[in-house]
């Protein structure tokens, strides 16, 4: 570390319900957290309208509104909210060095990956040509331009599912194309999408891709060019005579797939991640369940959990990481003043 690099106890990065929930913690532990904020301040709860399943909020809260009371709370316990995007984590020297891609660096003596992860997308033609001219990957936030527009959405899961009914607002109809029969949405999303089919305002496209989106920066999206397929996941098999391609008119499409985490920047550490780079955590029962192969490095919410991913999973390891970096600084603590009483006692000899 150099005279003139500034030097924190704890950064954390990223600044949805993992990161503030750690730093809601981390400052009541008098561990003055260095909360990093990134390209998509809050998280992902920031892209959600209405969060009706977070405890304590029986009439629900907007995604906003939560994050901007838990900013709030971190604050009031002494986190430094800044925005900075992490480049690197240096871990081969201690104090960590944290470079950001504005050139800085920092140094701390423990860091908590909690950066979340982002939306993914096909890799088909036209789809980042017109991504922000019709195509989105936020519904929340881009719905509302397209009104009166026939609208589709792509994926099977919860967040297209949420997606397609919350289009619903304002588009003429709704098409929901997904590569399978079969959805993963849970129940509680299938039943909410069937009965926008049953208003007709919805429209199912069962074994059904998107190969391309055709259209441009000045006039938006114009159509989509589909394929179909009985047996299911239709581009693996576009020259079988059982695939039928389709062209389609619509004026915005919005892509709901999944998300990858943000955590490249751990890429040249000890931080062991798996093959899509979700970081592997200690888990288990006991304490430290946050902790990864390098000590006082710590990961929660979507850069490690691809199967909850609900808020309050993200809040709940957020706390974890918290009091497991504590732990860490603590006996950080006592090895440093145990170290420099011995040193002082050889000096008395
Ligand atoms: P997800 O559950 O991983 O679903 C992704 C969907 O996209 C799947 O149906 C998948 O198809 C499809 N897909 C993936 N790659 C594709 C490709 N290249 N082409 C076409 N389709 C593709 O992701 P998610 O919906 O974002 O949900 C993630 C997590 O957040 C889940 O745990 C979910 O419960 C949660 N969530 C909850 C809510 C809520 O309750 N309010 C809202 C949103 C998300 P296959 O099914 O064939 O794999």
């Amino acid at each position: 570390m150099t005279e003139s690099e500034e030097h924190h106890r704890l950064v954390v990065a990223g600044t949805g319900i993992a990161g503030l929930t750690a730093a809601i913690y981390a400052g009541r532990s008098n561990n003055d957290p260095l909360v990093l904020e990134g390209d998509e301040p809050g998280g992902q709860l920031t892209l959600t309208s209405e969060v009706e399943n977070y405890p304590g909020f029986p009439e629900g809260i907007s995604g906003p509104d939560l994050i901007n009371e838990m900013k709030a709370q971190a604050e009031q316990f002494g986190a430094e909210l800044r925005h900075g995007i992490v480049e690197r984590v240096d871990d081969g020297e201690r104090p960590f060095r944290v470079e950001l891609s504005n050139g800085d660096t920092l140094t701390c003596d423990a860091f908590i990956a909690a950066s979340g992860a982002s939306a993914r997308t096909l890799g088909i033609p036209g789809e980042d040509d017109l991504m922000g001219y019709g195509v989105s990957t936020c519904a929340t936030c881009d719905g509302a331009f397209f009104r009166g527009e026939d609208m589709l959405v792509v994926g099977g899961g919860d967040a297209a599912c949420e997606e397609a009914h919350f289009l619903t607002k304002f588009a003429d109809t709704v098409y929901l194309a997904h590569r399978r029969e079969k959805f993963r949405a849970e129940d509680y999303w299938i039943e909410k999408v069937q009965k926008k089919v049953d208003e007709g305002e919805i429209e199912i496209l069962r074994n059904t891709e998107l190969l391309e989106i055709h259209g441009s920066a000045e006039a938006g999206v114009d159509h989509v060019t589909l394929a179909r397929n009985d047996a299911g996941y239709p581009s693996e098999n576009l020259d079988s005579p059982g695939t039928e391609r389709v062209e389609m008119d619509v004026g915005a499409v919005f892509v709901a797939i999944g998300h990858t985490p943000n955590t490249g920047y751990l890429a040249d550490t000890g931080v062991e991640l798996d093959e899509t780079g979700y970081i592997q955590t200690q888990g288990g029962k006991g304490g430290n369940q946050t902790a990864t192969g390098v000590p006082g490095l710590f990961g929660a919410g979507d850069v490690v959990d691809y199967h909850y991913q609900q808020a309050v999973t993200a809040a709940g390891m957020g706390c974890k990481a918290a009091i497991d970096a504590d732990g860490y600084l603590e006996d950080l603590a006592d090895a440093e003043a145990s170290a420099e009483s011995e040193a002082q006692a050889e000096a008395d000899d």
